[in-house]
C-alpha cells in the first residue's frame, strides 16, 4: 500500500490564492458530477471551507483501476474503502469539495504500487 498525501500542497495553493498569484476561479471549479457525487456519498466535514468559510465541505472518494468506470468510481455505498484499497492496481483519491464555492483539492492517494 503506498500513499501519497497532498496537505502541503493545499497549504501551498490556499496561500498563494490568499495572495492573488491565483484566481478563485482556478481553484473554486468542481464540475457539476463532482459537487453531486460530494452531495450525496462525501462525508460532511467538521471544518470550514477554506475559500468561502462556509460550513459546506464534503470529502469524497473515487477508485480508478482495472474493472472500473474511467471517469473513476465513487466510493460509499455497497463499494467500502477496505475492499478496494486491498485489489492490486486500484487507487484511492480522495477529494475535498465545497458545496458552496466549489472549492476542491484532491487531499490523498492511495493504493497498491503497480507490481514492478
Ligand atoms: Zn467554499
Amino acid at each position: 500500500m503506498t500513499s501519497v498525501d497532498h496537505r502541503l500542497l493545499r497549504r501551498r495553493t490556499l496561500r498563494a490564492l490568499e495572495r492573488g498569484l491565483l484566481a478563485r476561479e482556478e481553484v473554486c471549479d468542481a464540475s457539476h458530477e463532482l459537487a453531486r457525487a460530494a452531495d450525496t456519498f462525501g462525508a460532511a466535514l467538521s471544518s470550514a471551507c477554506p475559500v468561502c468559510h462556509q460550513p459546506s465541505l464534503r470529502e469524497v472518494a473515487f477508485a480508478f483501476g482495472r474493472g472500473l468506470p474511467p471517469q473513476g468510481q465513487v466510493v460509499g455505498g455497497l463499494l467500502q474503502e477496505e475492499q478496494l484499497t486491498s485489489v492490486e492496481g486500484v487507487r484511492l483519491f480522495r477529494v475535498e469539495v465545497c458545496l458552496e464555492c466549489r472549492w476542491n483539492f484532491l487531499l490523498e492517494e492511495r493504493g497498491q504500487a503497480a507490481p514492478s
